[in-house]
């Protein structure tokens, strides 16, 4: 299933998250429980001192010895002490159970993000990730996601203390003093109302500094792809500073976030200064007076610094916010990309494999047309070859058979159906397609060809490795099917790899076998042999080839001239030899003059 896009967009980012993840909601109800029992055993050593004061000064009617009704200032210590001792060990094991808690919460959001984000980043369409550089998505399915942790972790119980902390705090001193609780709380309006307007500031920069890592993201993936390359045409230098720029960029931006966001602590701190000297001030005058008892005074003020210093913590917490909330508003922008080329509802039992194009006209984002008006029938059963120049639009075509792209104007037909009605698996699951450039993952050669089919007996695996003249490549290679083939299959040769390619495709034993210049690496010989066992291996089935050697697509039941998008001829090979037309002249060229 595709994860559901919740109506709460990206513009209230944590109530996206608040709705998408309810089931978390438990768990962060129990979280919040340990952090406030937390809380309020970590306010009560302070209550304590001023207990214990209290009980050195005042004697027989302190205010413990009142409540507990015992008269020994003695005794009424050990009490205090045994209360300590309690408050410790809650205080202990709440804070262990509270980090706990939010820790696991911040991970298993995480990781349900993330997997959301890779499964909607994976059915997104292909035109779309072409249209953007891979390390850009990378950097919101990675990086963004993980920025979440910190603030997750620390900024979430953080805020949450800091709110717990100002009530507690609050109740203390309204029971003590309300004079004093006014002048205590000053500060916190001004450090809310600084928040706010940091808040405002810091959006926008750290939007850029994530924006910073998208880029730095995909030009590092992207060098990194094509190393070879840099190093061939020696462009270190130059890639490096290329580079240095573009982590520069990211740099200036984090810089000018760092600048604004520092500049909230000296404010908050100047604000708690007028609270704290007030306090101080104030309280100790009301004790000289007789209107404040000392033991209450010493609470007062421990109390102020307790309520005022954790404040500060509120600029780094409002830093934290903005960097998260910068990163979950990626995320679930990602998320809200649309999906254009979606799946339809029929299931087809059986596959027959008869393809037809009716006056498709296609081409690229806004483009101009790379197929115009192209007419084309393949009845189940048959091989057609598809021939013509480089950029003539025949990959284009095929990406339309296996529908990547939907067509600007017309229909694509499997079955007589039009492939936009039709379910994944009754459509790509009907065909065994071989790209261009053929892609391997990183694993072993048996789980690449048996990819499409991972239920696969090694017998079966080497069965279509055979029909794809791979055998050989497998049983030269010292570990056969186990040996590892890296990402993009870098141990292997071009051909090679289309060969392991073809074997993936002709395993799932599909309707329609769709080949996109599956053999353009191999050498005659090879080709030839793949000819050989492709006729057997197509028996019964479609097959849609594209080829630019012609000697491959000789048997073809026909073939398809594509001339800049346009069908300019189809017959079979005789036939289109016969005609003497631009097949005929393709032929000419490729058999070196030949005629025949
Ligand atoms: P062929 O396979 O016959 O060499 P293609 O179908 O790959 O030709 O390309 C046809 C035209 O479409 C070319 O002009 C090419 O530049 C353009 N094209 C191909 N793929 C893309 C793409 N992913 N995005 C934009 N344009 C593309
Ligand atoms: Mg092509």
């Amino acid at each position: 299933m595709t994860p559901t896009v919740e109506a709460v967009g990206p513009d209230q980012p944590l109530r996206a998250l608040w709705v998408r993840y309810r089931a978390y909601r438990g768990r962060f109800v129990a979280a919040l429980a340990m952090s406030t029992l937390n809380k309020v055993a970590d306010i009560m050593p302070e209550l304590l001192i001023g207990a214990a004061v209290d009980v050195v000064v005042r004697g027989d009617d302190s205010f413990v010895g009142d409540l507990l009704g015992v008269e020994s200032r003695y005794t009424q210590l050990v009490w205090l002490a045994v209360i300590n001792v309690v408050v410790w060990i809650v205080e202990s094991a709440s804070e262990y159970a509270a980090a706990v808690l939010f820790r696991g919460l911040a991970q298993s959001v995480q990781h349900d993000l993330r997997v959301d984000a890779y499964d909607h980043a994976q059915r997104l369409d292909l035109g779309w990730h072409e249209r953007r550089p891979q390390g850009a998505t990378l950097a919101v399915v990675n990086d963004d996601i993980n920025q979440l942790e910190r603030f997750l972790d620390v900024g979430v119980p953080a805020i949450l203390q800091t709110a717990l902390n100002v009530v507690l705090v609050g109740a203390v001193f309204a029971i003590a003093s309300w004079q004093l609780m006014v002048l205590a709380f000053l500060p916190i309006p001004a450090i809310i109302a600084g928040a706010l307007v940091f808040q405002r500031r810091l959006e926008p920069l750290y939007a850029r500094v994530r924006e910073g890592v998208a880029d730095l993201s995909g030009a590092l993936s992207a060098n990194l792809a094509g190393l070879a390359t840099i190093k061939a045409f020696t462009a270190e230098p130059r890639e490096r500073r290329r580079i240095a720029a573009v982590s520069n960029a990211y740099r200036e931006a984090n810089v000018a976030a760092i600048r604004s966001s520092a500049a909230f602590v000296p404010l908050v701190r100047m604000a708690i200064l007028v609270g704290f000297t007030a306090t101080l001030l104030l309280g100790g005058w009301a004790v000289l007076d007789g209107t404040l008892a000392v033991g209450l005074y010493s609470v007062l003020v421990f109390m102020t610094q307790r309520l005022l210093w954790p404040l500060t913590d509120v600029a780094e917490v409002l830093d934290l916010y903005q960097r998260g909330r910068a990163s979950v508003v990626r995320v679930l922008r990602l998320l809200q990309e649309e999906v254009q080329v979606t799946p339809g509802e029929r299931e087809l039992a059986e596959v027959g494999g008869a393809i037809e194009l009716r006056g498709v006209r296609a081409g690229y984002a806004d483009g101009p047309d790379v197929l115009h008006a192209v007419d084309l029938v393949i009845p189940a059963g048959e091989t057609h070859a598809i021939v013509g120049a480089t950029g003539s639009g025949k990959s284009t075509l095929l990406r339309h058979v296996l529908r990547f792209d939907d067509p600007r104007h017309g229909q694509v037909l499997l079955d007589g159906h039009d492939v936009r009605d039709l379910d994944w698996d009754s459509l790509r699951g009907s065909m065994g397609y071989v790209a261009q450039d053929v892609y391997l993952f990183a694993g072993t050669i048996g789980e690449n060809i048996a990819y499409g089919r991972p239920d696969a007996t090694p017998a079966q695996i080497r069965a279509a490795a055979e029909a794809a003249a791979a055998l050989d490549v497998i049983d030269a290679l010292p570990e056969g099917l186990d040996t590892w083939v890296g990402e993009r299959g870098v141990t292997l040769s071009g051909g090679q790899r289309q060969r392991i390619a073809l074997a993936r495709a002709l395993l799932r034993e599909p309707s329609v076998l769709v080949l996109d210049e599956a053999t353009s690496a191999v050498d005659n010989e090879t080709e030839a042999a793949i000819q050989r066992s492709l006729r057997t291996a197509t028996r019964g089935r479609t097959a849609v080839v594209v080829a630019h050697r012609l000697s491959t697509v000789r048997h073809a039941h026909r073939i398809w001239v594509l001339d800049a998008g346009r069908v300019v001829e189809a017959g079979t090979h005789d036939e289109l030899v016969e005609r003497g037309g631009a097949y005929a002249a393709l032929w000419t060229v490729q058999t070196g003059g030949a005629a025949l």
